[in-house]
């Protein structure tokens, strides 16, 4: 990897730059350092590359030419043929992380530009710059150490540059945790022992260790940074202590479609990727305002699991369509006996529109996305078994009657729960509803998920079905609020 940087000071960089690692992988071939002096580029008969800044203030500037010139310099002898990205060091920029670093070292080459005196001609950065990188909060007298410290980050990330191939993996921030502590010879030094685990020689017993101390170093020291620490481990941890009242959010996670926005100590907030739902679970008022501060103005549906979140929802986001669902879960895992009550196969948009008794449920979006993504099923009886007395007057409306009718239907919602559940008046108190249901869990089942469902409190007939069902029913309401 190859990096150029344009300085006052290009003696400075080379020497900081030439030792130990680095410059071992130097020798190697591995990296280099072009230092551009800016000084060389100047047209002042004096050889001076500053002067004061318009509008008055303390200090000189950098000018615009000599910095623009050594830059042409830098990149005309780059190799690459995609542009080369071109890094200002300035307490203005985004602060520097090893999500950064690692980002960069992808890169075959890159220029630093290293300000000094009160900074640069702000044209030329407009010029030139990509990117404008701080190493923390406070004022250095030039760039060149902040431009050595982001050289020597990135440049362990290259490949061959470390020894050891590995450490890169274990170290601080890889993960969000911080490294847990080392010891080296001897055992005892001052009184003080190395762990004993160290020496015990069971390699699963250290990597324990080392989690255990890596992950409560960081909650202590680091507490900004095991905030973004295996998040999803975190947020099932947290919803696993009431597994009924959070199975949406449990499957959620489960199933690899959520993202995990932030876990509290009191409560969790994720959004489905597919749908963009949000679903939250608080333990305070207080507790919820401060998982939807990370949630933008653009989420239009949640799902909350208490009433004091649905109302900071609804005043925060100015939302006011409630709904109410309690939830059903099918704790147990064995599937269903396949019965033969009536032929159930996916359905699709094509095979539902024709059927007016479904219109009311083919308005509905989420049925048109389910049907769409291979989701839904519906219940087909041979038309001959249906006397005519039976056939609501819509179908019989139909011109062509297929050979089968699609008399009822269920679905897995987007955000995975069991859904749409419907059957024909004709058709009702036949089974079909439960032949539906028992189908759509074995199915669920065999992806190695846990079948749920959410109810509306005044459809008593599902309420008794998924009792009749053997589901889990959790009477704590769920508020979809949109
Ligand atoms: N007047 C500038 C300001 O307030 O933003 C600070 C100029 S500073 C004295 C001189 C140069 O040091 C900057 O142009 C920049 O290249 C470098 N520098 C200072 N602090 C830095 C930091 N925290 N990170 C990266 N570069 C820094």
């Amino acid at each position: 990897m190859r990096f150029h940087i344009l300085t006052l000071f290009p003696e400075m960089v080379l020497q900081g730059l030439s030792t130990s690692i680095l410059g071992r992988a130097r020798e190697k071939g591995l990296l280099s350092f072009d230092a551009v002096n800016i000084r060389d580029f100047t047209q002042d008969k004096h050889g001076r590359v500053d002067d004061y800044p318009y509008g008055g203030g303390a200090g000189m500037l950098m000018q615009a030419q000599p910095v623009y010139d050594a830059w042409r310099s830098a990149v005309s002898g780059c190799a690459s043929d995609r542009p080369v990205r071109v890094i200002y060091l300035t307490p203005q920029g985004k602060v520097f992380d090893q999500k950064l670093a690692r980002e960069l070292a992808q890169e075959e080459e890159l220029v630093f530009v290293c300000g000094h005196y009160e900074g640069v001609d702000e044209r030329v950065l407009e010029e030139i710059v990509t990117d404008r990188v701080s190493i923390g909060d406070y004022v250095l007298t030039g760039g060149e150490l902040a431009a050595m410290v982001m050289i020597d980050a990135i440049s362990r990330m290259v490949p061959g540059v470390l020894n050891n191939g590995e450490s890169g993996e274990t170290e601080s921030f890889h993960e969000n945790l911080l490294e847990y502590p080392q010891y080296t010879r001897p055992e005892l030094w001052r009184g003080r022992r190395v762990p004993p685990v160290l020496l015990s020689g069971d390699h699963a017993k250290v990597d324990a260790w080392r989690l255990e101390q890596s992950v409560e170093r960081t909650k202590r020291w680091r507490p900004d940074l095991y905030e973004g620490y295996d998040l999803p481990g975190r947020a099932l941890a947290y919803l696993l202590r009431d597994r009924l009242f959070h199975m949406d959010m449990i499957e959620d996670i489960r199933r690899g479609q959520a993202e995990v926005l932030t876990v509290r100590e009191d409560g969790v907030i994720i959004r489905d990727v597919p749908t963009g739902i949000c679903m939250i679970t608080a333990e305070t008022k207080d507790a919820g305002e401060r998982l939807l501060s990370c949630v933008g103005t653009e989420t239009e549906v949640f799902a909350c699991h208490q009433d004091f979140v649905m109302e900071s929802v609804a005043a925060r986001f100015r939302k006011s369509c409630v709904n109410e669902c309690f939830q059903a879960v099918y704790t147990r895992r064995q599937p269903f006996p396949e019965e033969e009550l009536c032929g159930i196969r996916p359905l699709t948009e094509a095979g539902l529109e024709p059927v007016s008794a479904y219109d009311d449920l083919y308005a509905r979006k989420e049925l048109r996305a389910a049907l769409r993504g291979g989701a839904v099923f519906g219940a087909f009886v041979p038309k001959e078994s249906v006397s005519p007395q039976e056939e609501d007057a819509a179908l019989r409306k139909e011109r062509v009657l297929p050979p089968e009718r699609c008399v009822g239907l269920i679905g897995t919602h987007e955000e995975g729960g069991m859904g749409f559940l419907h059957v024909l008046e004709p058709y009702r108190r036949r089974g079909i509803a439960a032949a539906l249901e028992k189908f759509l869990i074995n199915r669920t089942l065999e992806k190695g998920w846990t079948p749920y469902g959410q109810i509306f409190p005044e459809n008593e007939a599902s309420l008794r079905l998924q009792e009749k069902l053997g589901l889990k029913l959790c009477k704590r309401r769920i508020y979809w609020i949109s």
